[in-house]
């Protein structure tokens, strides 16, 4: 139920903007106006019973969303802090919520409080059937998988109450489908995980004994009545089918992507902190489900129309907030298993290549709602392919050069991959130190797959080794909410987008048409990280694979002995009672292009960055530039100090400098006129802020000068090629990143 306050302000003021009081009595609160009172409790402090009884804290706007067709009608309702008049408010949530056409989607709202395979089976069942009937072309899972995991549990003797773990070598006829479990184990102090160990397994892999399913926990057992429910016989645990002896995991432990990926369903125990928590659950929250009707007249600016409303992060606040999925390295398995059923706290999710969908929305999130699971099928499709692709090629001969992963092959992976990024620094928002190896787990699948790794196209620390130069540009999308955790830094180097803590937008890899200067390493050559050789002796840190290791980055460039940060351009969009210009489109990931358009919440944070001369600092260097710096955490810029200053290091620079002005689109026909062919156009480019890193002793003893951390980017453009000439003959440095 929308409340009647909600109603009368939004539907049927005509208005496409206004104020909005939250009801008085805390029960009449409604799914657009509830969290707001939540969320006045925690910044409001002592001011929060004042500020709710008399003012508005809260601006609500509405616009219609771009749409293809006239049926398909949506609106969007956004709602901000009123930050003009609450400055308290700065950090406040804003909320957005979409109105889809109630004819266009169909809820199912009549949901049973209890989760068990009596309320839920019929629908899972349902959902498997479709896939598998009407999915051929993108989601086919064969029913013989071509690849099946050393151990599995099998569930043939559940009759008689237990389950055997059966061996697969001398399993006969074709190769047997399977479920898998995703699950947190929990942790020390919590219920006791049961584990097959050398002392056990002989019982446990006996068929006449086995294991009593009464000893098993809570999520296996649910996992088994599930397994059951979908006509699979048997299921992988991973505590159950390696030997937990540490040896074993270590060579098991390596294969866990193809367990994964010959997945016929994977079981996600989202809601499950521990091995206890169970799949079938008492539904523990309904707050946010959505669907609430709504019905407007012709008076309202939506028309006349019956409408549902839902708020616009369906899927990540549904889903991705539970504990199984802030846990870094379940992204992996999310990525990589072709189905999934996802056990959430409020209701089950369902996950293929083709469909989204909820018990809530059975037929399928609509696509307004859609934006960040489809970025993820759009990438789990993309992996079963490769796979399917790679199956035959092996069969035929071997391609005489390894094929190349960017560049003309396959230009899509380059935006998958960074829309992918972007969403999952956007949705983790734990401070987890195994975020990278979460992504690892899936660079490794593509660069495998690939037959990479020859040097050419690596990876490392969340980046791709050819054309690193440009992807040292990535840039922090919320800089006023980002943050370096001392964890994390310690484990990753700044110029890695994984030392920070919020979300990335990555920068495309295709060098630009113009570009005539890129920075180097310390012999000219590409910049590109050196991976430990496999051999290598691991300090310490033996979970984290070499590819992970790097720390130091060799940089020759143009070397600018110091920049001064000076004043802020823009920061938030100021609220002001005028209506407020909202950038049409979704807003949705990906970024790239353009100076941060279409995003009103954040603002961008710009500043304008002064070079001053290099013989005196006092003197700022004239050049005809304008230089614009994006800090990767503001905090860490106040802390620098109060006029901060750092160093800039120039990644790359375009310009069309061998090419007379008759090209440039801005020249006037005068000023042509004045052109001696040849002459140089303006350049632009970018370049990292860097400030000198502590002296620390690093993994070899030596080089402990010229070490730089990174504390931001630099966007430059109108500069003459004269002041880059000068530039580049007089600063250029060798350095390292750390
Ligand atoms: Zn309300
Ligand atoms: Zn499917």
């Amino acid at each position: 139920m929308i409340c009647s306050g909600c109603k009368s302000s939004i539907f049927e003021g005509g208005r496409t903007w206004g104020h909005h009081q939250l009801p008085s009595p805390k029960a009449e609160y409604c799914l657009l106006c509830g969290w707001q009172g939540e969320e006045a409790r925690v910044w409001m402090g002592s001011n929060l019973q004042a500020a709710l009884e008399k003012n508005h804290l809260y601006r609500w706007t509405i616009h219609r969303s771009p749409t293809f067709r006239e049926s398909e009608v949506s609106c969007t309702i956004h709602f901000r802090p009123d930050v003009g008049r609450f400055p308290q408010l700065q950090n406040a949530s804003m909320k957005k919520f979409h109105l889809i056409g109630a004819e266009s989607v169909r809820v199912n709202l009549a949901l049973d409080n209890k989760l068990g395979t009596e309320s839920v089976g019929p629908q899972l069942d349902a959902w498997l059937d479709h896939c598998r009937a009407a999915h051929t072309g993108r989601c086919a899972v064969p029913e013989s998988p071509p690849w099946v995991p050393k151990r599995l549990v099998d569930l043939s003797t559940l009759a008689e109450g237990r389950v055997v773990i059966r061996e697969t070598k001398p399993l006969p006829g074709p190769r047997p489908r399977f479920v898998t479990l995703s699950h947190c184990w929990g942790g020390p102090g919590g219920p006791q995980m049961i584990r097959l160990l050398p002392g056990n397994r002989d019982v446990f892999t006996d068929p006449a004994r086995g294991i009593q399913v009464g000893q098993l926990p809570r999520n296996f057992q649910d996992a088994v009545e599930i397994a059951r429910l979908l006509e699979a016989r048997y299921i992988w645990i991973d505590s159950l089918c390696i030997l937990q002896d540490g040896e074993e995991f270590k060579t098991e432990g390596q294969l866990m992507h193809l367990v994964y990926r010959n997945s016929y369903c994977n079981l996600a125990a989202a809601a499950s902190r521990h091995c206890e928590g169970g799949l079938f659950q008492e539904r523990q929250r309904t707050a946010g489900f959505g669907g609430d009707i709504v019905e407007t007249s012709e008076k309202s600016r939506f028309g006349k129309g019956r409408w549902r409303v839902f708020p616009a992060e369906y899927w990540s606040d549904q889903l991705l907030m539970e504990p199984l999925y802030r846990r870094g390295w379940v992204f992996q398995e999310r990525m990589l298993s072709p189905r999934i059923l996802h056990f959430a706290a409020g209701q089950v999710f369902w996950d293929c290549a083709s469909t989204t969908a909820c018990e809530v929305l059975p037929d399928g999130l609509p696509w307004q709602l859609d934006a960040a699971s489809s970025t993820e099928r759009y990438w789990r499709e993309r992996l079963q392919l490769i796979e399917k692709k790679q199956g035959a090629a092996a069969a035929a001969p071997a391609p005489a050069a390894p094929q190349k992963f960017f560049g003309s092959a396959d230009v899509s992976f380059e935006t998958f991959w960074r829309e992918a990024v972007g969403n999952y620094t956007a949705c983790d928002l734990t401070q987890d130190t195994d975020r990278l190896l979460a992504v690892w787990g899936v660079a490794k699948l593509v660069r495998d797959q690939f037959r990479l790794g020859n040097g050419e196209e690596d990876y490392g620390v969340g980046l791709w080794c050819s054309q690193l130069a440009e992807q040292l540009a990535w840039r922090s999308r919320d800089p006023g909410k980002a943050a370096r955790s001392p964890g994390l830094s310690r484990l990753w180097p700044s110029w890695s987008w994984a030392s920070l803590v919020g979300p990335i937008d990555l920068q495309p890899r295709s060098s630009e048409p113009g570009q005539f200067y890129s920075a180097t390493n310390h012999e000219g050559g590409a910049v590109c990280f050196e991976l430990k050789a496999a051999d290598a002796p691991r300090n310490g840190s033996d979970d984290v694979p070499r590819e992970l290791q790097t720390k130091r980055l060799a940089v020759r460039g143009v070397f600018v002995g110091v920049a001064v940060l000076v004043g802020e351009e823009q920061r938030t969009t100021v609220i002001t009672n005028e209506e407020p210009n909202i950038n049409g489109g979704g807003g949705g990931g990906g970024g790239g292009g353009g100076e941060d358009a279409g995003r009103p919440e954040g603002g961008t944070y710009a500043y304008t960055l002064r070079l001053q001369h290099p013989a005196d600092e006092r003197t700022e260097m004239q050049s005809t530039g304008v230089f614009r710096a994006f800090p990767d955490s503001t905090s860490e810029f106040v802390q620098e100090s109060n006029n901060v200053q750092c160093h800039l290091v120039i990644l790359t620079a375009s310009g069309n400098q061998d090419q007379d002005w008759g090209d440039d689109p801005w020249a006037s026909e005068e000023e042509e006129e004045d052109q001696v062919p040849g002459a140089p156009a303006w350049i632009h480019g970018t370049g990292v802020l860097v400030v000198k890193a502590d002296l620390s002793k690093d993994d070899d003893g030596k080089d402990h000068c010229q070490q730089y951390r990174r504390l931001g980017v630099c966007n430059f453009e109108g500069l003459s090629s004269d002041d880059f000439n000068r530039l580049e003959q007089s600063h250029i440095s060798d350095l390292w990143l750390v």
